[in-house]
């Protein structure tokens, strides 16, 4: 049987003049992810990417990699007909074959974008619906709620016939809405917030700290593996290492205890937004979540905001923790987040943080460090130890 995936569009169906460049992120990324699958023709057409493979290929394959491809809102596979009705029937009942036997109820929905063809869409539902009847004599048709919809749509390459359409993953093409760094740790939320921002349309790029000795080899691995999780969503993306030690250090040796969680965490802030500014970036995401540990208070938080150069992205800020979980679980992070590797936010933590922070405060602790230099110095190795992800 020759299929065919036809992928209809969400939210970029909606957009005005500049639709176009939208459709040409989202055929990109189409192709992108299946070109290892085989080869395949990629056009658009009414609001519609089809996908036709030009030799066998293993569409199951084709389709699960589609259904992490932002932008598409349905994924359909269908069966390509002649546009013509005799053909149209033949290629339906080779098709409900497998499925019309056991079930009770049924209807035929048609569409037709070709008006040419000679018949509308309720003749193409009635004559259809009667072929059906007769082949399947237990069958009965209910409009409202039936058990399987079979779907055929004449549209201008021709003729297809399917059974109803998975969801896709939505949201917009990743490329069509700029480009921002992730703060990647290992843990469950900043892979879920970088999914979250991908699935609006952000190329990301990654960027993690690590502390070697405090932190492992193990510990790096883990985050590169999440990182490449992520791109099954969000294309082809580079992650930043950067070494965090000697920062931790000095904050350790200078700084009161109760500022050290906040003080490091400014550091990163401005270590990223130099470092994302660099590579193309326009903006900062981050896990983090209001209340969900002492560093996620909005006083925390307004301090580690004014030490970014660029808009900081908190996608889970308003989420609890088991809605979180629920994403992690779904776009598979889950289980490589909880492997029980330190992070560097986990060394030197003080025994009581503060929650309240003063920015005021902050900065005179600040104060006694080199912070340009340590800045300077982190992107710098940052710069030396990339890791390209795709
Ligand atoms: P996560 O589960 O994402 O690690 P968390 O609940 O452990 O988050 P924090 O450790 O306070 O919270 O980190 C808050 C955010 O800061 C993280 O979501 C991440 O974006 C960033 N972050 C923390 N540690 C690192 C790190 N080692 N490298 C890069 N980003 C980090
Ligand atoms: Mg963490």
């Amino acid at each position: 049987m020759n299929e065919i995936l036809l992928l209809k569009y969400g939210e970029i169906a909606l957009k005005g003049l500049n639709k176009n460049n939208f459709e040409g992120v989202l055929l990109k990324n189409v192709r992108h992810r299946i070109k290892k699958l085989g080869r395949f023709e990629v056009r658009k057409a009414q609001s519609t990417v089809y996908v036709q493979p030009l030799e066998e290929v293993d569409l199951d394959r084709c389709e699960e990699r589609l259904s992490h491809v932002f932008g598409i809102s349905t994924i359909a596979r269908a069966v390509v007909a002649e546009k013509d009705f005799a053909d149209i029937t033949q290629k339906v009942l080779d098709y409900v074959q497998d499925i019309l036997p056991f079930v009770k109820t049924f209807r035929v929905e048609a569409r037709r974008s070709d008006k040419s063809f000679p018949m509308n869409t309720p003749q193409i539902c009635a004559e259809l619906g009667g072929i059906l009847l007769e082949h399947y004599p237990h069958l009965k048709v209910d409009l409202h709620d039936p058990e399987v919809r079979v779907f055929v749509e004449v549209r201008d390459f021709g003729a297809y016939v399917h059974a109803g359409a998975k969801k896709g993953a939505g949201g917009m093409p990743v490329g069509s809405s700029g480009h921002g760094a992730l703060l990647l740790s290992g843990g469950i939320d900043s892979p879920v917030a970088g999914y979250m921002m991908a699935k609006r349309g952000m190329q990301l790029c990654y960027i993690h700290f690590e502390s070697p000795p405090y932190t492992s080899e193990r510990a790096r691995l883990k985050v590169v593996a999440l990182g490449q999780k992520l791109t099954e969503y969000a294309n082809t993306c580079e992650m930043f290492i950067v070494p965090f030690t000697d920062i931790q250090e000095k904050i350790k040796a200078h700084c009161r205890e109760e500022y050290f969680t906040i003080i490091m965490r400014r550091m990163m802030m401005k270590i990223a937004s130099r470092l994302a500014a660099q590579n193309g970036c326009e903006a900062l995401i981050t896990g983090e979540s209001l209340a969900q540990v002492a560093s996620q208070t909005v006083r925390a938080i307004g301090c580690t905001d004014a030490a970014s150069e660029l808009p900081v992205f908190r996608p889970l800020i308003g989420m609890d923790k088991s809605e979180i979980v629920d994403i992690a679980q779904k776009i598979d992070t889950f289980e490589t987040s909880i492997l029980p590797y330190e992070d560097c936010c986990t060394v030197f933590t003080p025994r009581h943080p503060k929650t309240r922070p003063v920015l005021e405060y902050v900065l005179k602790e600040e104060e006694k460090l080199a912070v340009d230099e340590l800045v300077e110095a982190a992107v710098a190795g940052a710069a030396k130890s990339v890791v390209i992800l795709q």
